[in-house]
């Protein structure tokens, strides 16, 4: 298939860098105040930095601080993450459980009530930072389910702009929002890049072909203007902030990305980890794990006692789970982890939709 050259795909070694934004979008960031309301009680920050050190930093810092209150606006600088999702394909709660009529599920059946922590979309995190031109938003995925987690998690936390999408792999939990970003490119800004790697490009070549060459839509069609930009397993610059991947395996002879930003490190979808990856997650604040189920892994995903292992092994100051499944109920997984602050000194819990961490970048 032949690219248009805005979509031309340009290996890169070190630093992927895109267009700047055009200048309406400059001004139509600047009518959306990057200011975050102080509600959400897992706030984490630091001492402010400039955006040249976010680049030449290799190992960056963050540290709690206490909330001022309600309502209360926090710095430009501030950054923070967003999880967009943490369930799993599927999402939860499962259609089938509710339709059961021979069992009850406990989970689905908790999930299905408005602002239930067991309500979970497909994995995805929003990265979100300032920089002098206006707030930058980084999104790691785009799944099946991201118009409905963007519907829900955009408005309540006053998110406009789509800076980025960096792809972690190309299953359908992870890339089938692509196309739901039309939404952006028609009505907020001229494009968006999208991340990835060489192998996952080549998926969207066949699921996303419009997409990738839009030679073969109908002249006016408006659908979703994305440039991709291949990445390897190096780091990688957007906007500013570097991004190291972290090679895993994501069942046998599947890779997937994980990525590290500052001192977090985000891993949704792992079997296994290479030896070589462990270096990268030395130093690591806040760990962002899969953990699909409580009591076994599966082929493509951590349990939650190999996703303990791993935090045992790693040694990260604090954990949240991801990608969590129907049997994993959100109250009771927390109470059993929280023990393992007294007994091991592990700070570990599922995170949930719509959570939100202020960090440093
Ligand atoms: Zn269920
Ligand atoms: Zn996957």
């Amino acid at each position: 298939m032949r690219l248009q050259k805005s979509q031309m795909v340009v290996p890169h070694a070190f630093g992927v860098v895109r267009p700047g934004p055009a200048p309406w979008l400059r001004s139509a960031r600047s009518a959306y105040p990057f200011y975050f309301s102080r509600k959400d009680p897992f706030s984490i920050s630091g001492n402010g930095s400039s955006r040249l050190n976010r680049v030449l930093r290799a190992s960056l810092h963050s540290g709690f601080v206490t909330n001022s209150g309600e309502g209360a606006q926090v710095p430009v600088d501030q950054s923070e993450i967003i999880f967009v999702g943490t369930g799993t394909s599927e999402g939860i709660p499962r259609v089938s459980c509710l339709t059961n009529p021979d069992k009850k599920c406990p989970v689905c059946s908790k999930a299905i009530e408005p602002g239930n922590k067991n309500r979970r979309l497909n994995t995805s995190l929003l990265v979100r930072f300032a920089r002098p031109s206006g707030e930058c938003n980084i999104l790691i995925d785009a799944g099946k389910f991201f118009y409905h987690s963007a519907l829900k998690w955009f408005p309540t936390y006053g998110i406009r702009t789509i800076d980025a999408v960096i792809i972690t792999h190309s299953h359908a939990d992870a890339i089938g929002g692509l196309d739901d970003l039309r939404d952006w490119t028609n009505n907020v800004q001229p494009s968006i890049p999208i991340y990835t790697a060489e192998r996952d490009f080549e998926v969207m070549k066949k699921t996303h072909y419009y997409l990738v060459d839009t030679s073969a839509i109908i002249p006016g069609a408006a659908v979703s203007a994305l440039q991709f930009n291949i990445i390897k397993e190096e780091p990688f610059i957007v906007d500013d902030l570097q991004f190291t991947p972290l090679p895993v395996w994501h069942g046998r002879g599947y890779r997937s990305l994980g990525f590290r930003f500052g001192n977090i490190c985000y891993i949704s979808d792992v079997s296994e980890i290479p030896e070589d990856t462990y270096p990268l997650l030395e130093n690591c604040e806040i760990l962002i794990m899969d953990a699909l189920r409580p009591d076994r892994s599966s082929s493509t995903h951590f349990g939650l006692p190999r996703a303990l292992e791993e935090v045992r092994k790693i040694r990260p100051k604090r954990t949240l789970f991801t990608g969590m499944m129907h049997l994993m109920d959100h109250d009771k997984v927390n109470e059993g982890l929280v023990k393992l602050k007294e007994a091991e000194g592990l700070d570990v819990q599922l995170s949930y939709d719509g959570l939100r961490l202020r960090v440093t970048l």
